[in-house]
């Protein structure tokens, strides 16, 4: 643990899906010192982050830049393009995904929560927390309302909370295949820039996303992506907005400003960050996260214990839920990780919690880091009794021995 009057030696282990590791690059471009957000030089940092950003979500389309978390990001998507007592069609893979559906309601909205229905007999978990969106399930439910009342399909395309991606181009395709215009909208908030992302290409309408994930920048700033149908709603809803809003913002941005104070600094870092992966490219930045997670559950089926993703089609390439023996509390386990090796996991949550952990493998990491943060983990298995089938770090070793990074430092 890091307090101002203790510092343990070493780096703190930060294996959480989110916030993650800030490489240093970003930590020193932080601390540059902050200009004039009207001056002449913030406009060229401005454009720079814009269009930098439009590259990430693959879009020719407005993004916008909002100095807060996510969560702010979700509020926006919702308000600028929805009225008052519309109905929603949200998908429950997770946690996350139950806390926009609960925002939707605070706001007014009526939210429908689709589920895949069932338990898991062997884990008693939920099986709607260990698949991805059933895009059959959206399209018969759209079948079904033939006067258009639903106005929105919102799904989360990386479910940080279970570990489980989703297939946004399936839900667009069976969207169009039902001919119902509702508009898509994808939180994608730890997917992007580490999980392939493709807004324009997958048809979605709002894409929702935030910093402090694959972007590998420090809390702070989020996002929406907008298609011109979301841009076209937003000029006809009717839910109240003014810091949300759109239509400033997107007219101020073209010459590179905001109409408020926007957040120098982390623009500084996010100009790093996004020299750092469209420098390396985003088909090897997706690749890496690949191949760690293909090491991560290496060790995890190695222990012998679940992986909280049942398909291993659709595992997320950011984090692994490790799912923990009954009888098991996942959360003293992680207590007692932490203490021990100063390495913070991601705790269950909702659903789940007590009955899972999250090893993020996202953000500034490579091969020992993992294998390090693996090793606290297997000491923790170890210490807290858990019977394991035997070695995950060795499995993982073997695993990344064995399948070289294509753009790691042998090919370098
Ligand atoms: C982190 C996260 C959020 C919440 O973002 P905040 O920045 O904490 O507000 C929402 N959805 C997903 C999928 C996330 O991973």
């Amino acid at each position: 643990m890091i307090t101002l009057d203790h510092h343990p030696s070493g780096r703190h282990f930060l294996q959480i899906p989110g916030p993650s590791p800030v490489p240093d690059r970003l930590l020193r471009a932080l601390s540059l010192p902050t200009i004039d957000h009207r001056g002449p030089e913030f406009a060229a940092l401005g454009k720079r982050v814009l269009s930098g950003m439009q590259q990430v979500f693959g879009t020719q389309h407005p993004v916008v830049i909002y100095p807060a978390s996510g969560t702010g990001a979700w509020e926006a998507a919702l308000v600028n393009t929805l009225s008052p007592g519309d109905a929603v069609l949200m998908y429950e893979t997770g946690h996350f995904a139950s806390l926009w559906q609960k925002m939707a309601r605070r706001l007014g909205l009526v939210p429908e929560f689709l589920a895949r229905p069932g338990t898991c007999a062997a884990t008693g978990l939920p099986l709607s927390w260990r698949h991805g969106v059933d895009a059959a399930l959206i399209g018969e439910r759209l079948r079904a309302d033939p006067g258009h009342r639903i106005k929105a399909v919102c799904v989360v395309h990386n479910e940080t909370s279970t570990g489980v991606t989703s297939d946004i181009a399936a839900v667009r395709a069976a969207i169009d295949a039902a001919g119902h215009p509702a508009l898509l909208m994808v939180d994608t908030i730890s997917g992007l820039a580490s999980a392939d992302y493709r807004h324009d290409e997958w048809g979605v309408d709002v894409s929702v996303s935030g910093s402090q994930k694959g972007l590998m920048l420090p809390p702070g700033i989020s996002f929406n992506a907008l298609s011109p149908k979301a841009l076209e709603a937003s000029r006809h809803a009717g839910c109240a907005k003014a810091f949300w809003a759109w239509d400033e913002i997107v007219e101020m941005n073209r010459t590179g400003y905001w109409p408020y104070t926007p957040n120098t600094n982390l623009l500084y870092a996010l100009s790093e960050s996004l020299d750092l992966l469209l420098t390396q490219g985003l088909p090897a930045v997706f690749a890496r996260h690949q191949r760690w997670a293909a090491g991560v559950r290496a060790a995890v089926q190695a222990w012998g214990l679940p992986i909280q993703c049942a398909d291993p089609a659709v595992c997320s390439p950011v984090l692994t839920g490790v799912v923990t023996p009954a009888g098991v509390d996942a959360d003293a386990l992680r207590a007692l990780i932490h203490r021990r090796f100063d390495l913070s996991l991601g705790t269950g949550l909702g659903k789940v919690k007590g009955r899972m952990f999250r090893i993020g493998h996202l953000g500034d990491c490579n091969d020992l880091t993992l294998m390090a943060a693996l090793s606290g983990v297997e000491m923790g298995l170890r210490l807290a009794g858990v019977p394991l089938a035997g070695s995950g770090v060795q499995a993982a070793m073997d695993h990344f021995a064995g399948h070289p990074a294509p753009d790691g430092p042998a090919a370098g």
